[in-house]
């Protein structure tokens, strides 16, 4: 752990200190009355005053934050040690393991936690040993979910394989190889439980539901005054102060944990990194550097008009990769040329906004958009050996992109310089050679160093490694991701590899016939997906340990003959009448997943 986040961690553990020093400290006890002196205000004796029986608001607090700290960790620890077994058990053993896994996890996911938790006591009734066992079970659906993604995301990585080739039992690959590599999603889940079970128990202290008076409780103390709230207002500010500083110091140290465990923290400006830590959510989100808005693109024919892509929508923030995934003549690649203005001839936009950190692309005249082609935004194509030009040594090429946008740079030196970065060995050397001098891998290396010459805000790269094979594939592919996040690119990774996306996407995209059917965070996606063309995707990718991968019957419908309903309709072996009925629009779903599947929930 390089880098520790101090200020959180003396933050928390300051608050930590005092509520187990409680007992110790030179304090009044905190349930002892002395209703002569009920909701006396500070004093020398009671610096934060006397609350409706007359006891010390400040001893009751320090034992309010013992018993809220203890319970929420507890509950965590319980819920963090169960739900990693079952994702753990579902995703590295997978079949009928994964499915009781994740289908118990799926009836508890059904029900609101606050309801969940408000049926529970109301049976088993009030009290901290009930609290314990109930917040557990809250927050156990979170931990199976995060180490199920994590196990699924890590057990395809080479560095599995690699332990399997060398011998390596299941046990010893589970333990060495991915237990460490989830550890740090559960450790930062940990530190959301426990900072979501301090707001449920204090809740449910309010409700009367959790614990027990006279034992002190911030929301108990909360609820009691409310009731005195017009003579002893102060007495409502300690307790809610004392929650939302805590709450506070506990984001911040599970936004520390989580920058520190991670070996390639996702980019955020220096200026707001502590505020996002102090304030999350609070802050207006960054604006996405890439956000596109119902983009429709038509070609025009002798015999009439059809729309290849409808109604695109998606953004991609600073240091962010989306995948836009599909089969060819999905609308993928035409989307990506939409948005840097090289549609074809015969294709234009009728509909939509593409808009670059603000600037909407598809208003700006071909000058304009032309400066920003190679400058604010860069694209890599699939074949390096035709995009670059055999009669020019490399250097020149990459000098020649610098000095189209800055025509005072030192550009051979800036070359070199980028040549290097990008890993070519030798680079001053390298700069001097014909394109057909270098391999393959070397020369989507110099194209990525052209696409980052003037420092791009964002970066399509369409098919970028289709060409390479497998171990430069994945080099160029760790390349890029180091790249974008060394520099905050937005990066919108066009391909038609599963495999390429698990290893290189934050989201993804699904398309299909010119629409976006899906939508979600990778992980989410993969571990469950909600439309049966991602669900087909996934079936039909090679799996090196399942059965030999199923093909997706049927065949994508051209453009200008689509189903008047779904789209999928034709190839879904989950069609009903209404899906045939009209085209079903992308829905958002509460936890930002979009799908555009009618059935999603049944299915
Ligand atoms: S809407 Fe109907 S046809 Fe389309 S994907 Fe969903 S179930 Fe299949």
């Amino acid at each position: 752990m390089s880098r520790i986040p101090w200020p959180p961690i003396l933050g928390f553990g300051a608050i930590v200190l005092l509520a187990v020093l409680a007992p110790v400290l030179p304090l009044p006890d905190p349930v002892t009355m002395d209703v002569a002196h009920r909701l006396a205000g500070p004093s020398l004796a009671h610096w934060l005053g006397q609350d409706e029986f007359g006891r010390d608001v400040l001893t009751r607090l320090l034992w309010g934050a013992r018993v809220s700290l203890s319970v929420a960790f507890a509950a965590s620890a319980i819920a963090c040690v169960a739900g990693v077994a079952l994702g753990v058990a579902g995703g590295f053993l997978r079949g009928i393991v994964e499915i009781l896994a994740l289908r118990s996890i799926d009836v508890l996911l059904c029900f609101p936690p606050l309801l969940l938790a408000l049926l529970v006591v109301t049976l088993a009734g009030p009290g901290a040993a009930t609290l314990v066992p109930v917040l557990a079970l809250v927050y156990l659906p979170g931990f199976t979910r995060v180490a199920y993604a994590g196990v699924l995301t890590a057990r395809s990585q080479d560095y599995v394989e690699a332990m399997r080739v060398l011998g390596a039992g299941k046990g010893r690959i589970m333990l060495r190889t991915i237990l460490p590599n989830i550890g740090g999603p559960v450790l930062v889940q940990f530190s959301l439980s426990a900072a979501a079970a301090v707001v449920l128990e204090s809740g449910l202290s309010f409700l009367g539901l959790g614990v027990v008076p006279p034992a002190p409780s911030w929301g108990l103390m909360i609820g009691a005054a409310r009731a005195t709230m017009t003579q002893a207002p102060l007495l409502l500010l300690w307790p809610c102060a004392a929650l939302t500083l805590t709450i506070l110091a506990m984001n911040a140290l599970c936004d520390g944990l989580r920058d520190a465990v991670d070996p390639h923290p996702a980019y955020r400006p220096p200026g707001r990194r502590w505020l996002d830590r102090l304030t999350p959510g609070l802050l207006p989100a960054t604006r996405a550097v890439l956000d596109l808005r119902g983009l429709t693109v038509r070609i025009d024919t002798p015999d009439g008009h059809f729309e290849p892509v409808r109604d695109v929508t998606l953004h991609i923030d600073a240091g962010e990769t989306l995948a836009l995934v599909g089969e060819s003549g999905s609308g993928k690649s035409l989307t990506s040329l939409a948005i840097s203005g090289l549609l074809p001839g015969a294709a234009r936009v009728v509909a939509g906004s593409a808009r670059l950190d603000g600037t909407d692309l598809l208003a700006l005249p071909e000058e304009a958009l032309r400066r920003l082609r190679g400058g604010a935004m860069a694209m890599i194509f699939q074949d390096p050996s035709s995009s670059l030009n055999p009669v020019h040594r490399v250097g020149e090429q990459i000098a020649e992109a610098i000095r189209a946008h800055r025509p005072k740079a030192p550009a051979a030196t800036e070359a070199i310089t980028l040549l290097k970065r990008v890993g070519i060995p030798d680079p001053a050397a390298r700069a001097r050679a014909f394109p057909h001098e270098l391999s393959g891998g070397m020369r989507q290396r110099v194209m990525i160093a052209i696409a980052i010459a003037n420092a791009p805000r964002l970066l399509i790269a369409d098919e970028p490694t289709t060409a390479l094979d497998v171990t430069i594939q994945a080099q160029v592919l760790d390349l890029l991701a180091d790249l974008k996040r060394e520099r905050g690119l937005a990066l919108l990774f066009v391909t038609h590899s599963l495999p390429v996306v698990a290893e290189i996407a934050d989201r993804v995209a699904v398309m299909y016939a010119g629409e976006i059917v899906e939508q979600g965070a990778t992980a989410e996606v993969f571990a469950r997906p909600l439309h049966p063309y991602t669900a087909a995707l996934l079936r039909s990718a090679p799996d090196e340990e399942g059965p030999p991968p199923e093909g997706i019957p049927g065949v994508v419908p051209p453009p200008f003959d689509l189903p008047k309903g779904c789209v999928f309709a034709p190839r879904c072996v989950h069609r009903a009448p209404a899906c045939d009925a009209a085209r079903p629009k992308l829905a958002t779903l509460p936890d930002g997943r979009q799908t555009s599947c009618l059935r999603w929930r049944e299915l």
